[in-house]
Order: C-alpha cells, then structure tokens, then sequence
C-alpha cells in the first residue's frame, strides 16, 4: 500500500479549502493549489478563519491550529503538486476543466502519486481515462463543510485498483471520516438523492406552490431536515447544483431529472448562493433575506 504524508489539493474554493484543513489537522504535509496568487490567499484566509472558529468553540485547540497551518502550504504552480503523494482535486464541477487539470499535471507526477477528485457527479472511470493511471485514480467525495461532515463517498472507477481503494478508505479513515462506497454512476449516492430534492424545491418555488421561507421552513419543522433545501442550495452554491443536475439529466438520460429554469435563470445571473453573496436569499446584510 502507498505510504500517504504529503497531501496536494487543487482548487481553494469551499471544498478545497475545507479539505486542506481536515487534512492538515491529521498531521499530514497539504500543498494547495488554484488559479491566482489572490484565490490562493483568500483560501488560505479563509482555512486561519475556519480554523480559529474551531479553537473558539474547544473543537481544535491552539497548538492543533498553529501545527495545521504550519502543515500548509501554497503551491502557485501546478507542477509542484506532482512530487505528492496523493493529489486531490476539488476545482470547479466541470469534466473539462478537471480534465485540464490531470493533463497539465500528468507529465510533472511521480510514479507512485496517487490521484483523487472530490467530484460530485462526474464519472472517476471517465476522468481517470484522461490520466495515465487509471489504476491509481479514486473518487474521494467529502462533504460540505468537509472538516465537520463525517462522511466520505468513495468511488472506485473502472479501472482502480485495490491497493489505491485500500490506501483510500485507510487515508479517509485517518481523518476521523466514515466511508461508503458508491457505485460509478451519476452523482454517485449523496448527490444523486440529495440534489434532486432540492431542484424540487427550486420548482415548488418557481411553480407558486410556495415562498423560499415556506419551502425552507416546511422542510426544516416538517422533515426534520437541519437546512431547508434552498438555503441548502445556496450553501452547496448553485452552479454545483446545477452541473449535478446536467450529470444526472445527461447520464440516466431521464427527463426527470431535468434542471428547473429558475435554477438555470439564477445561475446565469451569477446568484450561486453563499460563496457570491446572493443565491435564493441575499446574504450581504446582518441576515439572510429571502430573493424572491
Ligand atoms: P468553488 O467554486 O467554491 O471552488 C472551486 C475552485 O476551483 C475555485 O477557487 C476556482 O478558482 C478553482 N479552479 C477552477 N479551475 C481551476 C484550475 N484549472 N486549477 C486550479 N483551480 C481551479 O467550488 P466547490 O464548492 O469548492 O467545489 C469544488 C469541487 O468539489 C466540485 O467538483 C464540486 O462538485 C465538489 N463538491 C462540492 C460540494 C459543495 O457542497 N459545494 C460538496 C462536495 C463536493
């Protein structure tokens, strides 16, 4: 089994930040990668923010926080994620920029580095034939926020290899993670559930069936759901939402999963949900406000 310590994760949005920081806590060496010198500083901003938040609350103490931030640092150019020993990636939800990504990196990787992506619904067999290791490409899907959320999803593509699934759960195990294994199929287990509903959701809002605070509220006192799905949607960020549904639509080849338009509308006018400030509520005052 590869003998994982140093750790590359690629993309620094929600997600990558988020994994750098619960890998960073478990003792191992992150190196973190995006496309600007200034993505790069505001994720590792925002891991010191996350990071402190957990020292208020006595979840991380003090010196588990200044050994997580030692633990991290910035990659600006791609290639220096190659000498790693698994590099994850967690860029935008799109197969041809994640695609981009494993071919730039594929000529710089050592022969024993291990590839992951956090993806949330696109096919590990299809990415992991962009690669020229399939054998040693897994699909590691944390959940969102992922230093809280206990689940792991593992997804084994074609073509992975049992050392590679072994050294996964072993390493998502480490951090103190629960794994299931998915099957290859679109949005795999979570998201595959999970996202739909919340397209629901976005067309009993567009159809007049109810107001987001109805929707939300609804769901929250009456299925006992801890967010309602619309301020879930907006916490997942809606672009994701929708390429989970494009997955879905275009992989199962079913108009049910057909994403609703005032998704697509919300979407095109860059209201993704908390990461722009603004998605089915506004989140630019003290509190949120609903959009609509
Ligand atoms: P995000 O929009 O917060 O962050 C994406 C980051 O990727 C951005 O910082 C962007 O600059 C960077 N990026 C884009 N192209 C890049 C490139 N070529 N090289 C390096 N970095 C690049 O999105 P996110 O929510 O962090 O999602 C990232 C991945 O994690 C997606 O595959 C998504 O499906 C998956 N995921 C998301 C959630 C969620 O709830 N948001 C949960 C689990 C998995």
């Amino acid at each position: 089994m590869v003998h994982i310590k140093s750790v590359g994760v690629i993309g620094a949005g929600q997600m990558g930040t988020g994994i750098a920081h619960v890998v960073a806590l478990g003792g191992y060496d992150v190196l973190l990668h995006d496309v600007s010198a200034e993505r790069l500083e505001a994720g590792i901003g925002l891991i010191h923010r996350n990071l402190t938040r957990q020292v208020t609350r006595g979840i991380v103490t003090q010196d588990q926080m200044d050994a997580a931030l030692g633990h991290i640092q910035p990659a600006g150019e791609l290639q220096t994620i190659g000498g790693t020993d698994l590099a994850i990636e967690a860029a935008t939800e799109n197969e041809e920029t994640k695609k981009a990504i494993f071919k730039a990196l594929g000529p710089h990787l050592s022969d024993t580095t291990l590839l992951a992506s956090n993806t949330s619904s696109i096919s590990i067999t299809r990415l992991a034939a962009a690669t020229d290791r399939p054998d040693r490409f897994i699909g590691l899907h944390f959940m969102n926020p992922a230093p809280l959320m206990k689940l792991v999803e593992i997804i084994r593509g074609i073509a992975t290899g049992p050392e590679t699934y072994e050294t996964a759960v072993k390493f998502a195990q480490s951090l103190g993670k629960t794994t299931a294994n998915a099957e290859d199929f679109p949005a795999f287990i979570v998201n595959r559930v999970l996202v739909p509903m919340i397209n629901e959701a976005i067309y009993t809002l567009y159809e007049g069936v109810g107001t987001v605070e109805a929707i939300d509220t609804a769901m929250k006192l009456g299925a006992n759901h801890p967010m309602g799905p619309l301020e879930l949607g907006d916490f997942i960020g809606l672009d994701t939402v929708l390429s989970i549904m494009n997955v879905l639509y275009e992989g199962l080849a079913d108009s049910k999963y057909r994403p609703c338009p005032l998704l697509v509308k919300y979407v095109e006018a860059g209201w993704l949900g908390r990461k722009a400030g603004r998605g089915f509520y506004d989140y630019r005052g003290e509190a949120p406000v609903p959009t609509r």
